[in-house]
């Protein structure tokens, strides 16, 4: 249930709200939104019927979320959330490219890498330490290693940091390192992982898993906001289907849909969505066109010799190419791209 709260109650009508809810046991979360206030209720619906909250100061009216996710609903709050990662907005006007390997490989890659889509105009650099990779014998990731190397290209760029995760027992060394936490799509629903970055107090990059529904995809979200954590970015990359020319099916609907259903950010990788350089591009523009507030894209030095996603990645030159299409795609649709571009 939600209660919505009048256009002009004050602090003091809200704060009697929420602590009559606690005294009786509820758990409360409170959007404040620029308009009015709402307060999210999560515990036993029917105890409600008799605290006649209605009758309270300040109380326009007390409604149920219909929707089994609450907390990442546009009920709960109707304005976009926006989700900063330092001093970046994600989720406002200004639309953020995150860029950069599919895996950080070495020094010498990464910080190339960095510095040509810090050029090309993206303000987070990607790239994973922890791979989690189809076959046990393909290259795993320089765990601890590569995370010094993603804060040592942070220091000299200035670049934000995602990077994914994969399991409890190392969240804690990669929440040291990160600026948003990635769970990857094989994650998605791993419910002890995502109950753990619950608690951490930082961005989190929830990619939507290979086959799940936009429900499945909010209940993760939900998972990671009921336990403490609202900056939650959504990240579609892909969804499996029938189709096998390109790698997966990207699923750009989800980003109205999602932008409708949920106030959450939503980003969208092309690079794993369709898993072929050549398309990349298009399918950004497309994405950028259909409302995303991001985009997580692989570039790499030299994809052809790349040890994980070689033949998604773009090259530093396609990539600033890309981007430069991208400026007139952003303004079109009254939005503009994050990041200023030097002269490479
Ligand atoms: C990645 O971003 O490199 C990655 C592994 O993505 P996903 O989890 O979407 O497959
Ligand atoms: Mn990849």
């Amino acid at each position: 249930m939600i209660v919505v709260m009048q256009q002009n109650a004050t602090g003091e009508q809200i704060e009697a709200v929420v602590g009559r809810l606690e005294k009786s046991g509820f758990q409360v979360h409170l959007s404040r939104g620029v308009e009015r206030t709402i307060i999210g209720i999560i515990g036993d619906r029917t105890r409600l019927g008799d605290m006649a909250l209605e009758a309270m100061p300040g109380v326009e009216k007390v409604m149920p979320v219909l929707q089994p996710y609450k907390l990442a609903s546009r009920a709960f709050h109707p304005e976009d959330s926006v989700v900063m990662v330092g001093d970046l907005a994600i989720g406002g006007e200004e639309i953020h490219v995150m860029a950069g390997p599919c895996a950080v490989e070495s020094r010498e890659q990464l910080l190339e890498a960095a510095r040509q889509v810090k050029a090309a105009g993206a303000t987070i650099l990607r790239g994973g330490a922890f791979k989690p990779r189809t076959s046990p014998y393909s290259f795993q990731g320089l765990e601890e290693e590569g995370l010094k190397l993603l804060a040592e290209a942070r220091e000299l760029t200035g670049l934000k940091v995602v990077t994914e995760v994969m399991d409890v027992r190392t969240l804690p060394l990669v929440a040291e390192y990160a600026d948003i936490l990635q769970i990857g799509a094989r994650n998605m629903q791993n419910f002890f992982l995502l109950r753990e970055v619950a608690r951490v107090d930082k961005p989190v990059l929830l990619k939507r898993g290979l086959s799940c529904t936009i429900e499945e995809w909010l209940m993760a979200a939900e998972y990671i906001m009921s336990g403490g954590n609202h900056k939650v970015i959504l990240c579609e990359r892909g969804i499996r289907t029938f189709e096998n020319y390109t790698r997966n099916t990207l699923d750009l609907t989800a980003v109205p849909v999602v932008k409708y259903l949920s106030h959450l950010p939503v980003v969208v990788d092309p690079s794993h969505g369709i898993g072929k350089w050549r398309f990349v591009p298009t399918m950004a523009r497309a994405a950028v066109a259909a409302g995303a507030d991001g985009l997580l894209v692989e570039v790499h030095p030299n994809p052809a010799e790349a040890l994980c996603d070689g033949p998604q990645s773009l090259t530093p030159e396609n990539f600033a190419h890309m981007m430069k299409e991208l400026r007139g795609v952003a303004r079109a649709v009254n939005r503009q791209l994050a990041g200023g571009v030097a002269d490479v």
